[in-house]
């Protein structure tokens, strides 16, 4: 269920999460409660304890933990619309590897993706709306599989980062839960 974050949630049976006139914001805060109620610390540091960081796409149907069976604590999951390796990518990207010791990167793309219906037309269009051009590109794309390896690419020919021999990119089918390698070349 998708919930609008500007609108209050109707009055929720279940009291016990939902405040009865709360915003979704709210909702989440109640979530944690509950949450920190039965949180043990696990008395783990901040290095991921798989040496993996994960790239993906921010949908709201992609589970990292449970499509990849990962746990607290494994891996850096790192987000952006698209799963794009942005500057800001490699940046995070860069962090994992030099002060946290990860040596893997995962690219996940997925079916069905708000990106593939954009175009670089949208920056133009927002340009002329809001008076100010933005600093970033959409990087929207056409072609999962052509993105994907442009990712693993991007990722391999950094400067920055001190492990890119184990870069591997994926496309997540959101229907049927499946991960189906891309071939690099
Ligand atoms: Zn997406």
């Amino acid at each position: 269920m998708s919930i609008p974050a500007s609108q209050p949630l109707p009055p929720s049976a279940d009291s016990a999460l939902a405040p009865a006139a709360g915003t979704v914001t709210d909702r989440l805060v109640e979530a944690n409660k509950q949450y920190a109620a039965a949180f043990t610390d696990p008395g783990m540091d901040a290095r991921p304890v798989l040496k993996v960081a994960v790239v993906a796409c921010m949908d709201a149907r992609l589970d990292l933990h449970d499509a990849l069976g990962l746990s607290l604590g494994d891996c850096h999951t790192i987000r952006n619309a698209g799963g794009v390796v942005t500057d800001d990518i490699i940046r995070s990207l860069t962090i994992s590897q030099r002060a946290l010791g990860t040596r893997s990167v995962v690219l996940i793309h997925h079916t069905g993706c708000g990106l593939l219906n954009l175009t670089e037309e949208f920056r133009h269009e927002l340009a002329a709306e809001v008076g100010q051009r933005p600093n970033w590109a959409v990087e929207a794309f056409k072609d999962l599989d052509e993105d994907v390896r442009q990712s693993i690419e991007r990722v391999r020919t950094s400067p920055f980062l001190l492990h890119t021999d184990d870069v591997r990119g994926f496309v997540f089918d959101v229907t049927t839960g499946l991960l189906r390698e891309v071939d690099p070349k």
